[in-house]
């Protein structure tokens, strides 16, 4: 890996593509609808170098940190090709530490690649007839449908396989997980982006309103708050949703930020008895959902989960009630749980050091 610090610009047309990628990074990372906290990644290769996003780091704040590290494209696929994680690779101490998804983007060989978890995308990503149903939406457009597969390398064989018969595939739906774009230059690219998002835009479900007089007596105990965004309530108010977050973990960044499973509430638990219920419940959680009423926040939760929540509520909200799912396996959850142990307490920390950026992307998050 070189060192930031060290490397030199080899001319004024390579900085100005980097500047270029940070400018679509912070504008596509501010977006709630296709970034959640320190999700996505960008990148470009430029003169045998990539840039890449790096892990814990935020895309929305790219125009205001040093987001992006500099490897050398050709040690990358080495790594590759010999299944070696470049994200585990040792890193000294404050030195960034390239995206665990830099594999996919060294296998793709267009410059400029976008990944996205797109609320949009997801919805579809999510069911068992996304490639059927997507056929129509995204005809005349180089796509393909990636089967689910852990970030890293064995995402990146999936892709190269996919890509290896198809090389000029610019749009991956990843299944389970969301979006990849990819262009010759920036503008290309985010062009290419909106326009799949254009395509897959799907109208979210209206949801029954709180019931503000169960929320506001839960929320005199200590530590939980009414949520600021409205949206969120149809986690419990919404039959549907309900329904649809019964059935498991539908993305990686669910169980990383939210656990495995949804804290829900039935509406027969007294107000009274909601402390001792929590407690029961292995722990405090960072937010309970009340069937029928509507969500209520810990004050301790992280501007991560925050937008990680909002981000499922989009999505429940975009899903059919008969859609049928494809869920993550057991074995599935369990891999990203232990991958993401590292990453999940590094952006804790990242996060309190960056608590007025966080402020920032709460209010960009504030959408319904
Ligand atoms: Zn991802």
């Amino acid at each position: 890996m070189k060192n930031a610090a060290q490397l030199k610009l080899s001319s004024t047309r390579h900085e100005r593509e980097v500047v270029c990628l940070c400018d679509l990074s912070a504008r596509v990372g501010s977006d709630p609808l296709l970034v959640q906290a320190s999700n996505g990644n960008t990148s470009i290769k430029i003169d045998g170098i990539l840039w890449i996003k790096a892990s814990g780091k935020w895309l929305a704040h790219a125009m205001q940190e040093q987001i992006l590290v500099p490897l050398e494209l050709a040690e990358v696929k080495e790594s590759v090709q010999c299944d070696m994680e470049i994200a585990s690779r040792s890193a000294p101490k404050n030195e960034l530490r390239p995206s665990i998804e830099t594999a996919m983007h060294a296998v793709l060989r267009h410059r400029v690649v976008i990944h996205v978890h797109s609320v949009n995308a997801i919805a579809w990503a999510i069911r068992l007839d996304g490639p059927d149903q997507l056929n129509e939406r995204l005809t005349g457009l180089r796509w393909q449908w990636i089967p689910y597969a852990a970030s890293g390398i064995p995402l990146a064989r999936e892709i190269e396989k996919a890509v290896a018969a198809a090389p000029e595939t610019d749009v991956l739906i990843l299944a389970n997980h969301g979006l990849v774009v990819c262009g010759r230059d920036c503008h290309t690219a985010e062009k290419l982006l909106w326009e799949v998002e254009r395509r897959l835009a799907i109208t979210p479900r209206r949801f029954p309103k709180p019931d503000t007089t169960v929320l506001a007596t839960i929320a005199r105990f200590s530590k939980w708050r009414f949520p600021d965004v409205h949206l969120l309530h149809a986690l419990g108010t919404d039959a549907i949703s309900r329904k649809i977050l019964r059935g498991g973990v539908l993305y990686p960044c669910q169980v990383m930020f939210l656990g495995q499973t949804m804290p829900l509430l039935p509406p027969a638990v007294a107000v009274s008895k909601f402390a001792e219920r929590l407690i029961a419940n292995d722990g405090t959680p960072p937010f309970v959902v009340l069937e029928r009423s509507g969500v209520i926040l810990n004050e301790k939760m992280t501007g991560a989960e925050r937008a990680t929540l909002i981000g499922l509520a989009q999505v429940t909200l975009r899903t059919e009630e008969f859609a049928r799912l494809r869920y993550l396996k057991r074995a599935e959850v369990t891999d990203v749980l232990n991958k993401g142990a590292y990453s999940y307490k590094k952006v804790a920390v990242l996060e309190q050091q960056a608590n007025a950026h966080v402020k920032v992307d709460n209010r960009n998050a504030c959408v319904s």
